[in-house]
């Protein structure tokens, strides 16, 4: 089980109070799967990846990456984590626009103090993987959407994550583009052996998911496998 979240409580100040936006939530990433979390706007499912990500640390609950705790860890060590260890895909792929696409992917590699020369190799077959094997000189005003949120999905895997998180990342695409996207998503996750939560709104994406877990006001609960969706 490469990521465990396990009950996961998250509060936000909110005038004199508090508000809950994650309230006692556990959920389990099995690798090689999407897990799919959908739910209305405003029920907890960003605050979720944030946990998930590292990025933003819980008031209660644990959070496991392969097996190693990673709640309470220092600034540092958290960003190591994630370099290491976690592939994120927002909903915009914020590339950065004076690189191309191969050099979006080689950075990863540099900030994670990877070797150079494999760094190459790996960002052309990544790329080659989501479908841009011939685009790699372009940088991102010179691809289209869809281009660019395959990019940013191949950005996530570069240095070989053991979860990929995805957050709404088909909200800026036609459905078609959107449809493309989750699919090769699905097929990555598997091919590779990552354990991917995906989280949407949109209830017409959970085709490509494994298992479906729903979210609601800031609590889960189980959806069944996808066949039970619908
Ligand atoms: P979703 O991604 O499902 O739309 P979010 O996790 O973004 O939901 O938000 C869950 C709840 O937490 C919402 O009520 C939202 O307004 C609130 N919220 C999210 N981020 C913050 C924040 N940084 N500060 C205060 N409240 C927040
Ligand atoms: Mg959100």
């Amino acid at each position: 089980m490469t990521l465990l979240l396990d009950a996961i409580t998250l509060t936000y100040p909110d005038g004199d109070g508090r508000l809950t936006a994650l309230d006692r939530v556990s959920l389990e990433a099995p690798d090689g799967e999407v897990t799919a979390v959908v739910g209305p706007s405003g029920s907890g499912k960003s605050s979720l990846l944030a946990v998930a990500a590292t990025l933003v640390t819980p008031d209660s609950g644990r959070v496991l990456v392969g097996g190693a705790e990673a709640t309470g860890l220092g600034r540092a060590a958290a960003a190591e984590l994630r370099r290491r260890a976690v592939g994120i895909v927002f909903q915009q792929p914020n590339l950065l626009p004076s690189l191309t696409a191969l050099e979006q992917l080689q950075v990863m590699a540099h900030l994670a103090g990877r070797g150079a020369r494999g760094a190459r190799g790996r960002a052309g077959e990544l790329l080659a993987a989501v479908g841009l094997g011939a685009l790699g000189h372009r940088r991102p005003h010179q691809l289209s959407g869809g281009q660019r949120q395959r990019v940013n999905i191949a950005r996530a895997l570069m240095n070989e994550p053991r979860v990929l998180l995805v957050d709404e990342p088909t909200s800026a695409l036609d459905h078609e583009r959107g449809a493309e996207v989750l699919e090769l998503l699905a097929g990555l996750t598997r091919e590779r052996g990552v354990a991917t939560v995906l989280v949407t709104h949109d209830r017409g994406q959970l085709g490509v998911a494994d298992r479906v877990v729903e979210m609601a006001d800031g609590r889960l609960r189980p959806a069944g496998h996808r066949s039970a969706v619908g």
